[in-house]
């Protein structure tokens, strides 16, 4: 016991001990300096919490219109996939929105009665088919993202999804599906003046700011859902 006490005394040596008080005094007295400052920062960290707390949007329409705003990814609104037992096949390879089926066809034969033949050129599309048309005409045509995103929307951001869009040609002049000539086919001009009948609506017009101008493309807004769908767009295009 005697050995161990005298091992111990020489472990810690006197000297030892005394610079360690030392170093916590003069820790204590940077301390002392400091404090003042780590009040300041700490007070602030506080602040900013409680400020940002206080900034969380609330969901009324002001902030609603902001933020749905501040979703678009090159200048396109996402939309949700249709699910699949809302679709209905109008014609080989093109599925529409159940309810805007009829709509669609009455607006057709109508359009046939003034003698103009519409042909339906790309009704719904899945997030997967847009993401391969827009990645790989993207690389074909070589346009950067932004430059593309002007004639076509990125996956999840098309208004194909939602099964409530639908691309219109003009049976006696092809040459003009998905063209801005399109607008000068007489199939242009009868949709121009009769679709509201029908309750379609041109999406991308020419004072879209974000999207290039597409005569062909039309949206569906003649019921609920599609309104409910197409609400941010028609608010702040
Ligand atoms: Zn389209």
């Amino acid at each position: 016991m005697e050995l161990n006490k005298d091992i111990n005394q020489f472990d810690i040596p006197v000297a030892k001990r005394t610079y360690l008080n030392n170093s916590n005094l003069i820790f204590f007295k940077k301390l002392l300096i400091f404090s003042p400052f780590l009040f300041l920062f700490l007070s602030v960290s506080v602040l900013r919490l409680i400020r940002n707390i206080e900034l969380k949007p609330p969901t009324n329409n002001k902030f609603q219109v902001e933020r749905n705003h501040d979703q678009r990814i090159l200048g396109h609104l996402p939309y949700n996939e249709i699910p699949k037992e809302k679709l209905v096949l109008i014609e080989p390879n093109i599925e529409v929105h159940s309810d805007m089926r009829n709509s669609l066809l009455k607006m057709r034969e109508e359009a046939r009665k003034d003698g103009i033949n519409l042909v339906f050129l790309s009704g719904y599309r899945s997030i997967n088919l847009q993401n391969d048309i827009f990645y790989s005409l993207k690389s074909i045509r070589n346009q950067e993202a932004l430059v593309r995103a002007r004639v076509s929307a990125p996956p999840g951001y098309s208004e194909h999804s939602t099964g409530f869009a639908i691309d219109i040609g003009d049976a006696t002049q092809r040459e003009t599906d998905f063209e801005t000539e399109f607008e000068n086919t007489q199939a242009f001009r009868w949709l121009k003046k009769n679709a509201a009948k029908f309750h379609f609506k041109l999406s991308f017009d020419k004072d879209n700011k974000y999207i290039d101008y597409e005569p062909w493309h039309w949206r569906y807004e003649g019921s609920i859902e599609a309104l409910k769908i197409f609400e941010s767009s028609n608010r702040n295009f």
